[in-house]
C-alpha cells in the first residue's frame, strides 16, 4: 500500500532522536521511478569508511543496512509508487518504511535523528485535493492525497432522454430534462460536501465539458466554493491518468502562489513591526519556543551547525562539546532541525522556492502566534 503521508507521521519522526548526538540513525530516500541500483550500495561504501574508527557506530550502521537492504529485497513496487522512505537504526531498534506516490531525490543520510525536511517538504507541497468530473449526465469524484488517487464515487444521471419524448411539447421536455439536470448535481454536491470533508481536502477542481460544471459550482455552499482553485474544461471520457496528472499541476502551481503570498505577508508584518521573526537566531528561538505559527524555509537553504540532543540545543558554527552542558556535539544542518522543532510543536511549514524577499531576509522565517511580551 502506498502510504498516506500524514502529518502526525511525521511529528512522529520528529520526536526521535539519539540522546547521546551518535550518528546512530540512517535516512534512506529512493527515487523508484528512475532507480540507480548502485547508489545505494556507493553511500554504504562511504558511509562505512567514514564510521570504521567508531565500532559502535559502524555495527549499528552494518546491521541498520541489513534491515534495510532486507526490506528492499522483500517489497514490491506498488503501482503508482514514485518514491521510498526508510528511516533505520539498530540501536534504537527503530525502523519505518513509506511507499511514496511523489518523486524523491535519492539520499543517504546518516544522522543523529531521522532526517525529515524531504518529507515535511512532500507533506507542504503535496496537500489532498478533491476533483470532479462531470457532465450534464455523469460525474466521478476523487480524492488524490499525498500522490495516491482514491475514487470515491460514479454517477449515471437518469436523464429524460430524446426518445422518451414521446407527445411532450418541447417547452415541457425542456423543463422536465433542466429538473432532472440540477437534482442530479444537487446530489453529486451533497456527495462532495462530504467526502471532501472526511478527507481533509483542502483545494477542489472542477473539470467537465460543457455548463454542468459551471451550475454545479454555483450550488456549492460558500465553504466548498471557496476551495476551488480552478475549473477546467476536460472531456468526461478523457483518460484518468491525463486528467489526474493535470489536476496535479494545477495544484502544484497554486501552492507556489501561496508560498508566495505567505512570504508578502511575512514582508508586510516585518515592514509593520508586527507578528513575525526572521533569520536564523531570530527563527530559530521562536521555533524552539513554540511560539511559530507558520514557519518559511527556502527550499535549498542549509546552514552548517551544531546541535547537543542531550540539552536540545541549536546553534550555528562548529563546536565539539555543548557549551550548555558538556555533552558531546554532532554537526547538523540547522534548517533541517529548525524544520524537527517545527514538527514537533505542530507549526505548518512552508517551503519556498527561490524568493529574492525571503533569501534578503536570511532564508528563514516565521509568522507568531502571538507577539511575546517585551524582555527586561
Ligand atoms: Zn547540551
Amino acid at each position: 500500500m502506498l502510504t498516506d503521508l500524514r502529518n502526525r507521521d511525521i511529528k512522529e519522526l520528529s520526536e526521535v532522536y539519539d540522546s547521546e548526538s551518535r550518528d546512530s540513525f540512517i535516512s534512506l530516500y529512493l527515487d523508484i521511478a528512475s532507480l540507480d541500483t548502485k547508489f545505494v550500495r556507493r553511500r554504504r561504501n562511504t558511509c562505512k569508511s567514514v564510521l570504521k574508527e567508531d565500532k559502535e557506530l559502524s555495527e549499528n550502521f552494518e546491521k541498520a543496512m541489513q534491515m534495510i537492504e532486507g526490506y528492499l529485497n522483500k517489497n514490491e513496487r506498488e503501482k503508482g509508487q514514485q518514491g521510498l522512505a526508510i528511516f533505520a537504526s539498530n540501536i534504537h531498534n527503530f525502523f519505518r518504511a513509506y511507499k511514496l506516490g511523489m518523486p524523491v531525490e535519492n539520499l543517504l543520510i546518516v544522522d543523529t535523528s531521522p532526517y525529515i525536511r524531504p518529507l515535511a517538504r512532500l507533506a507542504d507541497e503535496y496537500e489532498a485535493f478533491g476533483l470532479v468530473l462531470l457532465d450534464s449526465q455523469r460525474a466521478k469524484i476523487y480524492v488524490v492525497s499525498s500522490g495516491k488517487v482514491g475514487y470515491k464515487k460514479r454517477y449515471a444521471n437518469d436523464i429524460i432522454n430524446r426518445h422518451k419524448k414521446g407527445g411532450m411539447s418541447q417547452a415541457r421536455f425542456q423543463r422536465l430534462r433542466k429538473g432532472a439536470i440540477d437534482h442530479f448535481l444537487k446530489n453529486v454536491a451533497e456527495d462532495v460536501e462530504k467526502l471532501f470533508l472526511q478527507d481533509e481536502v483542502v483545494k477542489i477542481i472542477i473539470a467537465g465539458s460543457g455548463n454542468a460544471k459551471l451550475s454545479f459550482k454555483n450550488i456549492l455552499p460558500p465553504h466548498i466554493k471557496s476551495k476551488i482553485v480552478d475549473i477546467i474544461d476536460m472531456d468526461f471520457d478523457e483518460a484518468e491518468g491525463r486528467l489526474i496528472s493535470q489536476a496535479e499541476e494545477i495544484v502544484l502551481e497554486d501552492e507556489k502562489e501561496t508560498s508566495e503570498k505567505y512570504v508578502s505577508r511575512l514582508r508586510d508584518e516585518i515592514l509593520r513591526n508586527g507578528l513575525a521573526v526572521h533569520g536564523l537566531k531570530e527563527t530559530g528561538e521562536a521555533v524552539i519556543k513554540g511560539q511559530i505559527e507558520l514557519l518559511l524555509v527556502s527550499k535549498g537553504y542549509k546552514i552548517r551547525g551544531w546541535i547537543c540532543e542531550k540539552c536540545q540545543t541549536v546553534d550555528s558554527g562548529v563546536k565539539d562539546k555543548c557549551p550548555y552542558c558538556g555533552s558531546r556535539t554532532a554537526e547538523v544542518d540547522v534548517i533541517e532541525e529548525l524544520i524537527e522543532f517545527a514538527e514537533r510543536t505542530d507549526t505548518k511549514i512552508e517551503f519556498v522556492e527561490d524568493n529574492p524577499i525571503l533569501a534578503e531576509l536570511g532564508g528563514v522565517g516565521g509568522m507568531l502566534r502571538f507577539k511575546p511580551p517585551p524582555v527586561e
